[in-house]
This record gives structure tokens, C-alpha cells and sequence, in this order.
């Protein structure tokens, strides 16, 4: 069976006409950079998260580290960060020279909280980064009346969560990334909104703050060859966004495609007291840009072990908590290990998850896990 972590190919066949009509328009027209296609891609995306502002750039960690730019933080200030993450939401704010404060996130859910965060704000502390794993909206209600409170920003990590829905307890919904002060997401190939290089875009509701970013993002220009501030060379090219302009159609159809390959893993896998499989909140959908389960006996490696014999791809995302990152083995906050964050680099596995999963793929996929364990 060929079974993949990812499989764009077999998506890609799906919309090939249209993918190759858009890619030789561009190389006819030859506007390889901004022009119409990424005008038009930014005003869809807009529509179709409701934020009032898209400025999209060259990858997700840009717009990170473009967020952290715009919003005048000086050297030593302090970032909140979950320890259980992708390297590229605390190295943005250490190559700012800013402090990353990292805390835990909930074993259920994967994601931080109030109750994680509230011990860690101190005078220095200026922004929050609420990352939403795997594809599930962090519980931001309560993180936007913390930031309220203590006079801080939120900048989402929407890297893994485009699509996901964040239902405020008033019966409000928002589109993940569009609740803090600005959001973050990435366009990288395996992301739920994949293109086919790299990519990335920040959302932001407030039009200075959005201007501000679109100049940070064009080496701090306000008018050609007139620059405010020190910016950086960020830009996602028209391929790339007649690409995304195209797969955003399909957005909504994608995330259905992978809620149904992941409800069909948690049936086959009810039967497993092994294993915990991912948490649905009810605060927030899931677009599962991972099926991760936890595996409670201690065999995590061993299961691993065994996956990788019978040729089932998988994936440990993270194997290591952000503090015990040599990498950030120099910061004040390095290494105090945080109880969930340190349970769950033991505990997780994922395995495939895309678009294109058919049931007997999924039931191969599960019974080899459930050999593994004997049920
Ligand atoms: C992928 C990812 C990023 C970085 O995006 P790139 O486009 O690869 O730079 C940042 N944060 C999280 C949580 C991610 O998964």
C-alpha cells in the first residue's frame, strides 16, 4: 500500500488543470513578484477568515518574526511561548534579542492556557504567543482577557489552525488567527493550506498595524526607496499564491476530508486502552493538521520502532521540549522542566493525515498500530 505522511501528489492530480493554467499564466506574464495573483489570493484569504487585513509574506517564521517587529519590543522583553511547539515560534523572538518565556500547555489538549500562563507574567512580560496545535484553536477567551489585564499582545501561531473555528462562550465565531492582535500562519507544503514552496501570511485587524507590517515587510519602505524602519525582504511570489488562490476553494473540503480520517482512526482505535487518542474541545473545530495519539504504557520508541519495520510512516512531533533545545541553552529560562510538556515529548506519535486517506488505508494503517499493542 502506498502510504505517505502527506501526500500532495495525489491532491494536486485532483486540481492539475487548474494548478498548471495558473502556473503558465504567471510564466507568461512573468509578474513574479506581488502583481495580481498575490493581490487576489490576499483579498480571498481575507473574505474567507474575516480579518480585515492580509499581508502575506515569505513563510510562516517571517511572519512571526515580522509580528514581533511591528510591535516595538525592545531587547530583554519578555515573550510567552509554549515549550511544547515548532522550534520557529521561540527562535524569532530570541533572534530579536527579545527573552522567550516558555511554558506548559494542557495534556489534553495540547495547547497552553490561562492557568499555564497567569504564573509566568511579570513586569517584563510584553506579548503572548498562543500556538494552536495540530490544528485545534488554543482557548483564546480566556488568553485575550489575561493579555487585557496585564496589557499584553497576542500574536496566534495559526501555522498548523488555518480553518479551525474559536467559538467565544456568547455564541461568536472567529477564524483561528483572527482573534489576537495579529496572527501568523504558514503556507508550507504540508500545512492544511500548503502551496508549493514556501509561504506565509499575517492577519491583523488594525489598519496601522497593518500598513505597518506591510512596510516591515518591504524593508521598512513607505514609498519606493524611502525607508522608516529597518525591515526585511519577505514577499510570497504570484506561483505560489495562484497555487494557494486555487487550494483556498478548497479549504473547508480538505479540513471535512481530514475530520472524517481522523474520526475513523478513533473508532478503530476505541478499542486500544493504550492509546489516547486526540481530544475534541468544545470551544474549537479541528482541522487536524496532525493525528497525534499519546501512548500511555511507556512503548512510544518501541511502537516507533515497529512502525518504521512495517514501512507505516509516522512522525514525533516534538521529541524535545523548546528549553532543553541546545539552541536555547543560554536563555534565563532554559531548562525547568514543565510537567506536561515533558510527558507528552515521551507520548506522542502521529501518523498520516491528508486529504487523500481512503478507509483501507486508515484500517491498514490502525491494525498495525493495534498489532503492536496486541488488540
Ligand atoms: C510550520 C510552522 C511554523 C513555521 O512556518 P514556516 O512556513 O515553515 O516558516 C511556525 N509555527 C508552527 C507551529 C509551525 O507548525
Amino acid at each position: 500500500m502506498n502510504l505517505r505522511m502527506v501526500d500532495l501528489k495525489g491532491q494536486y492530480e485532483k486540481i492539475k488543470e487548474e494548478v498548471d493554467k495558473s502556473i503558465q499564466e504567471t510564466l507568461d506574464n512573468t509578474a513574479f513578484i506581488n502583481g495580481p495573483k498575490v493581490k487576489a489570493f490576499a483579498e480571498n484569504l481575507s473574505k474567507y477568515v474575516g480579518s480585515g487585513h492580509v499581508i502575506p509574506c515569505a513563510n510562516g517564521t517571517d511572519a512571526l518574526q515580522i509580528a514581533m517587529m511591528a510591535l516595538n519590543l525592545k531587547p530583554g522583553d519578555e515573550v510567552i511561548v509554549p515549550a511544547f511547539t515548532y522550534v520557529a515560534t521561540a527562535e524569532v523572538i530570541a533572534l530579536l534579542k527579545l527573552s522567550p518565556v516558555m511554558v506548559d500547555v494542557d495534556y489534553d489538549s495540547f495547547n497552553t492556557c490561562k492557568k499555564h500562563i497567569e504564573p509566568f507574567i511579570t513586569h517584563k512580560t510584553k506579548a503572548i504567543v498562543p500556538v494552536h496545535l495540530y490544528g485545534q484553536t488554543s482557548p483564546m477567551q480566556a488568553i485575550m482577557e489575561l493579555a487585557e489585564k496585564y496589557n499584553l499582545f497576542v500574536i496566534e501561531d495559526a501555522a498548523q489552525s488555518i480553518g479551525s473555528d474559536y467559538h467565544f462562550k456568547d455564541g461568536r465565531i472567529k477564524k483561528s488567527g483572527t482573534i489576537g492582535h495579529i496572527g501568523c500562519t504558514s503556507f508550507f507544503p504540508s500545512k492544511n493550506l500548503g502551496c508549493y514552496g514556501d509561504g506565509g501570511a499575517l492577519f491583523t485587524e488594525d489598519e496601522a498595524l497593518a500598513q505597518k507590517i506591510s512596510r516591515i515587510a518591504n524593508h521598512g519602505q513607505s514609498k519606493r526607496y524611502y525607508h522608516d524602519s529597518i525591515g526585511v525582504n519577505s514577499r510570497l511570489d504570484a506561483i505560489q499564491a495562484g497555487i494557494l488562490d486555487i487550494k483556498l476553494k478548497h479549504l473547508d473540503e480538505y479540513g471535512h476530508a481530514r475530520q472524517k480520517a481522523a474520526d475513523h482512526y478513533d473508532e478503530s482505535f476505541a478499542k486500544n486502552p493504550q492509546l489516547i487518542t486526540p481530544q475534541r474541545v468544545d470551544y474549537s473545530s479541528h482541522v487536524f493538521h496532525q493525528y497525534t495519539l499519546k501512548v500511555q504504557n511507556g512503548t512510544r520508541n518501541e511502537l516507533s520502532e515497529f512502525l518504521n519495520n512495517e514501512n507505516i510512516p509516522h512522525n514525533i512531533y516534538y521529541p524535545l521540549p523548546l528549553y532543553a533545545q541546545k539552541a536555547f541553552a543560554d536563555f534565563p529560562q532554559a531548562y525547568i522542566p514543565l510537567e506536561n510538556t515533558e510527558k507528552l515529548c515521551k507520548e506522542v506519535i502521529s501518523l498520516p493525515m491528508h486529504t487523500e486517506l481512503t478507509g483501507e488505508m486508515i484500517e491498514y494503517i490502525a491494525d498495525k498500530v493495534n498489532n503492536f499493542f496486541g488488540v
